[in-house]
């Protein structure tokens, strides 16, 4: 089936299409400037009908709903993101540029989100306490915590959304999300695809929009009781202080500068295929993107060799034409930025061993992969996000060097080590200040499995269990069932249990 017509959209509010009030926003495709979807901002009006609509269906519809109930509309949403994988995978393709068969990827994983929040929603558990006493009985209960506002971003926006909203709704919260203006119709066409899985009107709203006024609208709503966020650091830490003020639970994924590691005893062969792609897939616009490339100095200079002379291989161009491994820049604004980064790498006093060239091409903005060698730990692009297709290289003598290099950041998304000793692998887990470490692969992520960072990477952690459990607060119960022998008044004071 081919999907090339645009197509309008409107807000998805209360189980229906609803225009929305403001301007008019269109999403042309990064790789060619073809107009993919138009929708319109989202007013305080639209933000308000939204989250009353959530609020509502969380309290009359879904709060109350069995976990086996809501494990069948997650399973019957599993399914249907799989049968609408291609129409899906267009959209995800058209609006962020990334390559057809790469999108295609993302779809089916996402869907794998959904099946596996299917089986967590039946398996939501608390603690019980036998042992306080004759007829005294104890319990925690975890309780959805409300209406969830989730904010996400462009560069893997079905990815994302899904690592958010089937355990959101998995926990019995009701959601009102706002996907980036850049990359709304993936996460639009769950409204249509979780209605027709059985989800009651109003536990999902979509409210498209921009950052500055919808997100922000959405943000401040009083009627939210949790932020879930994922983008940059700087709007995270916004979302965290906006959250504060009113008292919402907050969880940030964010940015990330991860250190890729590869030493001496390593599989050469396995690590530099494992540096290429973390280095350069989504065109380097990844949160996990390998953008540190670590190396043991006594095999620095052929490693070197061998992944500029891979890099230089990658096809880079509209990604709607076949064999493309690397698409365009998601707009203008990021293409400038990493521009930039560019020349400052090179006033910096780096070694550009590779790449740097770049090119708006028919309505696309493309980066060629960008290699700098002889990076120094103070220079800016070995510390700051960059977000495109450029990789920093630095060299270390010892394992404690690379450790102490890789922990050198703000940042602690993610790091990955490469080496044939069990030692040194396990003292890097202990010692890399990261959420998560990889171990002879890179790029990894079961659905069982937590995700989420450190320092300015983030707070929170979501898939697996525990991206369950973010989405709900704990209860204390106290059952005592053989009478209630205490006179307060009129007898000597106790003191309470300790
Ligand atoms: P961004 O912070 O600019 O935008 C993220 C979302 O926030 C978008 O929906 C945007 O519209 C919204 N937003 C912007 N300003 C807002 C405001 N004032 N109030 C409320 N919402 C607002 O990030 P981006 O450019 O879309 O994404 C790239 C960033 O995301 C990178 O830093 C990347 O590392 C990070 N990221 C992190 C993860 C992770 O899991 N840790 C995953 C993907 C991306």
């Amino acid at each position: 089936m081919t999907f090339t017509t645009t197509r309008n959209f409107g807000n998805w509010i209360d189980g229906s299409w609803r225009q929305a009030s403001g301007r008019e926003i269109e999403r042309r495709n990064p790789s060619n400037g073809t107009l993919v979807s138009r929708f319109r901002d989202s007013t305080e009006a639209d933000v308000d009908m939204a989250v009353l609509s959530a609020k509502t269906a969380f309290r009359t519809k879904w709060a109350g709903a069995t976990g086996a109930e809501r494990s069948a509309v997650l399973a019957r949403a599993a399914d249907i993101i799989w049968r609408r994988a291609d129409e899906l995978a267009f959209f995800e393709m058209a609006e962020s540029g990334k390559p057809a068969k790469q999108a295609r990827v993302e779809i089916e994983r996402s869907s794998m989100l959904w099946t596996y929040a299917a089986t967590q929603a039946r398996s939501i558990t608390g603690d019980s306490f036998g042992q306080l006493g004759d007829c005294y009985f104890a319990a925690t209960v975890r309780a959805p915590l409300g209406v969830a506002a989730i904010i996400t971003p462009w560069n893997f926006p079905f990815l994302i959304i899904s690592q958010k909203l089937p355990f959101a709704l998995a926990a019995g919260c009701a959601a009102v999300v706002k996907p980036s203006e850049l990359t709304s119709a993936t996460t639009l066409l769950l409204g249509e695809i979780l209605q027709e899985a059985g989800l009651p009107d109003g536990v999902l709203n979509v409210v498209a929009g921009s950052g500055a006024t919808c997100g922000d609208l959405l943000l401040h709503h009083p009627d939210i009781d949790m932020i879930s966020f994922t983008g940059s650091t700087k709007v995270g830490k916004h979302a965290m202080r906006v959250g504060a003020d009113g008292m919402k639970k907050v969880s940030l994924e964010l940015g990330g500068k991860n250190a890729h590691i590869v030493m001496a005893d390593a599989d050469l062969d396995d690590a530099l295929d494992a540096a290429l792609h973390g280095a350069f897939l989504n065109a380097g616009q990844s949160c996990n993107q390998g953008s540190r490339l670590l190396l043991q100095s006594s095999i620095a200079a052929e490693f070197i060799r061998k992944f500029v002379d891979c890099a230089a291989r990658v096809t880079v161009g509209d990604t709607q034409a076949d064999g493309m491994l690397l698409g365009p820049i998601i707009n203008k604004d990021q293409y400038d930025k990493i521009v930039d980064y560019i020349a400052v790498g090179k006033a910096e006093g780096a070694t550009l061993a590779l790449g740097g060239t770049h090119r708006e091409e028919n309505g696309g903005y493309f980066i060629d992969p960008t290699v700098f060698t002889g990076v120094r730990p103070h220079m800016r692009i070995a510390r700051e996000e960059i977000f495109g297709p450029v990789v920093s290289i630095l060299e270390f003598e010892t394992l404690e060097d690379a450790i102490a290099l890789a922990n050198e950041s703000v940042y602690g998304l993610s790091a990955g080590i490469w080496t044939g000793n069990v030692s040194h692998a396990m003292k890097a887990v202990q010692s890399l200040n990261a959420g998560t470490v990889w171990v002879n692969t890179y790029l990894d992520g079961p659905a069982e499995l937590p995700f989420g960072g450190v320092g300015e990477s983030g707070i929170g952690r979501e898939v697996g269990k525990l991206g369950v459990e973010e989405f709900t607060d704990i209860k204390t119960v106290q059952i005592r069932s053989g009478g209630y022998s205490r006179r307060w008044v009129g007898q000597a004071i106790e003191a309470p249990n300790a």
